[in-house]
């Protein structure tokens, strides 16, 4: 992958199909895929691919943490019937509790990216070395068996990291460490912490939209 890709706007959902702090409604969720038409709708690999000077719109990329049921069974045809792109983030605790993912996971088309999102969910800003070689490199080993392809993606749970973190995630084979800091992401962030924005539970196709604008604001950084 290049480092000169395009800004982009990465959002990161949770649950889709009922009410919660982060989780949102079908309606809601759909009502947020049309507001992105104008948009090329990507996974992060997709962008990470992408020269800025190939680019004839501008990127938005898709991210789902958290491996819930909703993300096969509603937002995976949704995506496909609008020909958008998307990451998904496990954890494998999780993984190891359902086998409908786990099935799901080698039938992926290349369009869906998977990461990963640790080894039990844990916040790893502080953790020790043995539990980092745990929720890193036993987590991508293991991933990477469950899917039949390996990932260099991963997203830190509850955004929690550190220099020590993000080291021993590139020495996991993690070239690609995202986290949650609003604001667009630049070429620039790709050797270090990529941002994205949490999409909230509530006011949430607002918030998306207000997100654009601002993006639509921007003037290219060169
Ligand atoms: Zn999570």
């Amino acid at each position: 992958m290049v480092g000169v890709s395009p800004d982009a706007v990465i959002l990161c959902f949770h649950d889709i199909g009922r009410v919660g702090r982060y989780a949102i409604t079908f309606d809601t969720f759909s009502g947020i895929l049309d507001d992105l038409k104008p948009y090329e709708v990507v996974s992060a690999g997709e962008w990470l691919r992408t020269p800025d000077a190939n680019t004839t719109r501008k990127q938005v990329v898709l991210t789902f943490d958290d491996g819930y049921a909703s993300h096969r069974d509603i937002v995976l045809p949704e995506l496909r019937k609008r020909g958008y792109g998307a990451t998904f983030f496990f954890y494998n605790e999780q993984l190891l509790g359902d086998k409908k993912w786990r099935a799901a996971l080698k039938q992926l088309p290349a369009a869906y990216d998977i990461g990963s999102h640790s080894w039990s969910h844990s916040s790893l800003g502080e953790a020790p070395g043995a539990e980092l070689f745990r929720e890193l490199y036993l987590s991508r080993e293991h991933l990477a068996q469950l899917a039949g392809r390996p990932t260099q993606l991963f997203a830190w749970p509850y955004g929690s990291w550190s220099e020590p973190s993000a080291g021993a995630a590139r020495a996991a084979g993690f070239s690609y460490l995202f986290s949650v800091d609003y604001r667009v992401a630049r070429a620039a962030d790709i050797a270090k912490i990529i941002p994205r924005f949490t999409v909230m539970g509530s006011g949430s196709r607002e918030q998306v939209r207000s997100i654009l604008a601002e993006f639509e604001r921007r003037m290219p950084d060169r």
